[in-house]
């Protein structure tokens, strides 16, 4: 059995309006304890506004909230940025940083991806860090440099295996309903972990989680993450529905 325990998290994105967050929410609690406790960690990241109302709607279950994106700096004059340590305040666990479409909308570079993972940490939050290909870029050949390339700069300064998740999602997969397979997967799953081994050891690479996100759904799920170095998920469109989600969840 692998030493890491599994992770999903529901990437909500710019989804859901109060009512039906709410909705979502219980419906993820009533899964919770209908049930035996699933055999992996919990996490969802709606959007901004929403964690408060998301976060009581969670409160008594062990399904953790957590936000997508934050700002590099503790406080100050960004308007319309969030600092991290009011996250944490808000009872976030984990940050999504440098998600591809936030590298792509906002021109966030490894340098800024790195400096956000940071802030997550210094704030007591586990930094979920985002790293994959373009289909471009896989078509060139250039898969994997890409990717050992976005860990090397983007990777936060203390990162431990409690306090850093990365999150491998090939930016062809996302939202396109086309997934990685799984040999492709597990190709780029092993070699960032070995990248992770020269940046921080053997042993902390070994214990690091490397979630898979790309159209991850209940029918692909269980192959996915029965790979060796697939140490869970990163959902965005099947965490909008509860089944869906909690069927993925299963799956672990
Ligand atoms: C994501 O955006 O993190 C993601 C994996 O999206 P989807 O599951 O919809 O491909």
């Amino acid at each position: 059995m692998s030493i890491r325990r599994k992770l999903i998290a529901g990437n909500w994105k710019m989804n859901g309006l109060k009512a039906g967050s709410a909705e979502l929410a219980s419906a993820l609690v009533a899964n919770w304890t209908s049930g035996a406790p699933p055999a992996c960690d919990v996490l969802v990241c709606p959007p901004f506004p929403l964690i408060v109302p998301v976060a009581a709607a969670l409160a008594g279950s062990g399904i953790a909230v957590g936000a997508q994106d934050c700002h590099a700096r503790p406080a100050g004059a960004h308007t319309g940025d969030v600092a991290a340590p009011l996250l944490a305040d808000l009872g976030c666990a984990a940050v999504i940083v440098g998600h591809s479409e936030r590298r792509a909308d906002h021109g966030e570079t490894d340098a800024t991806v790195k400096a956000k993972a940071e802030a997550a940490l210094a704030a007591g939050m586990i930094a979920i860090v985002c790293v994959g290909e373009t289909l471009e870029q896989r078509e060139a050949g250039r898969t994997l440099e890409v990717n050992t390339s976005q860990l090397r700069g983007s990777l936060p300064a203390g990162a431990t295996p409690a306090n850093t998740v990365i999150a491998y999602e090939p930016v062809w997969a996302i939202g396109t309903g086309r997934v990685a397979t799984p040999a492709q997967a597990q190709e780029v799953h092993a070699v960032l972990r070995a990248e992770l081994a020269s940046l921080l050891g053997v042993e902390s690479a070994a214990a690091t989680r490397i979630l898979y996100g790309g159209s991850m759904k209940p029918d692909n799920a269980a192959e996915l993450l029965s790979l060796p170095d697939v140490d869970g998920g990163l959902i965005g469109g099947a965490s909008l529905k509860a089944a869906d989600f909690w069927a993925i969840v299963t799956a672990c």
